[in-house]
């Protein structure tokens, strides 16, 4: 159905100052990434292993992987310097729900330390409804999920491989549970109370035309975004999709597909496919002033 004209009150207080969320809040509250969670159980056609999770950065991203505690203290020293830090999540540089003792660790350290930012979450969802609960118990209250099909056969052409329960399942068998795992999880996120955004990343002549239907589903499992990336194709940084050198849409092929889909759910468009472990506004990057080795020292 229609979003309703008034946002109810938790819904409105969860977007208020979430950059992603709220166009609005994206001028004035910052966010920051910590790189957490190295391992992967899925493999997306557009993700070079060496780079971070291109569900949702840029191509050519190599982000410091860090211990929980080494993040806790991240954490703090942005928080620091940065009054405007509103949001502390986990993307990367692989899945976090595939690396669960770090993710976890890692957000109840932030909890404990600073329990008034908002933790957030991304996943591709292959794992997501195992971890519901447990997402919920550590305050987590964004979730992030790249559901870049409904399809098996197009979902095929984008996600040879994953790896569920130890098992390694691959092309249509594949894409089949991870999108059940997919749009199970959204489910059981928005049933928890979570504001879900959905990401999807547009592959020209791949999913371009079956996103409406993506779409449609995870708007009626109750998302709250949809956020529409384009393909960054760089075959410099070692992007390349399927290692064919499938292009990236143009400009005009992103803009028709947002505006396809805007008829059915909000359409983000402000998102900057930020590093796995980005800090600042968005759109700005002051990554490169955390590091690691410029942090204080621990305690
Ligand atoms: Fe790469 Fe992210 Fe896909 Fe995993 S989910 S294969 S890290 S793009
Ligand atoms: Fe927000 Fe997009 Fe950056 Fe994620 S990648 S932090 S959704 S702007």
């Amino acid at each position: 159905g229609e979003a309703p004209a008034v946002l109810p009150e938790a819904i409105a207080e969860k977007l208020r100052n979430h950059p992603c969320y709220s166009e609005e809040a994206h001028h004035h509250f910052a966010r920051m990434h910590v790189a957490v969670a190295p391992a992967c159980n899925v493999q997306c056609h557009y993700c070079n292993r060496k780079f971070d999770c291109a569900n949702e950065s840029r191509p050519g991203v190599v982000s410091e992987r860090l211990s929980p505690e080494e993040a806790l203290r991240k954490v703090l020293a942005v928080a620091a310097e940065l009054p405007q830090l509103a949001v502390v999540g986990v993307a990367g540089p692989g899945d976090p729900l595939a690396n669960p003792e770090r993710t976890f660790r890692t957000l109840a350290l932030v909890r404990a330390a600073a329990p008034d930012l908002r933790l957030c979450v991304s996943t591709n969802g292959l794992a997501l409804p195992d971890h519901v609960d447990e997402l919920r118990a550590a305050g987590v209250d964004h979730v992030t999920v790249t559901i870049n099909m409904v399809d098996p056969e197009v979902g095929a052409r984008i996600h040879p491989w994953i790896v569920h329960g130890g098992r390694r399942l691959e092309g249509r068998a594949a894409a089949e549970v991870l999108s059940g795992r997919q749009l199970e999880g959204v489910r059981r996120a928005v049933a928890a109370g979570m504001l879900v955004k959905v990401n999807s990343v547009l592959v020209p002549g791949v999913n371009d035309r079956h996103l409406v239907e993506v779409n449609r589903a995870v708007r009626g499992l109750g998302a709250f975004v949809h956020n529409v990336m384009p393909l960054i194709s760089d075959p410099a940084h070692g992007t390349h999709y399927g290692l064919t050198g499938q292009r990236g849409p143009t400009a005009e092929e992103l803009e028709a597909v947002q505006r396809a889909c805007e008829g059915d759910a909000r359409v983000m468009r402000h998102c900057r496919q930020c590093r796995a472990d980005a800090v600042g506004l968005l759109g700005q990057d002051r990554s490169q002033e955390f590091t690691l080795a410029r942090l204080p020292p621990g305690p």
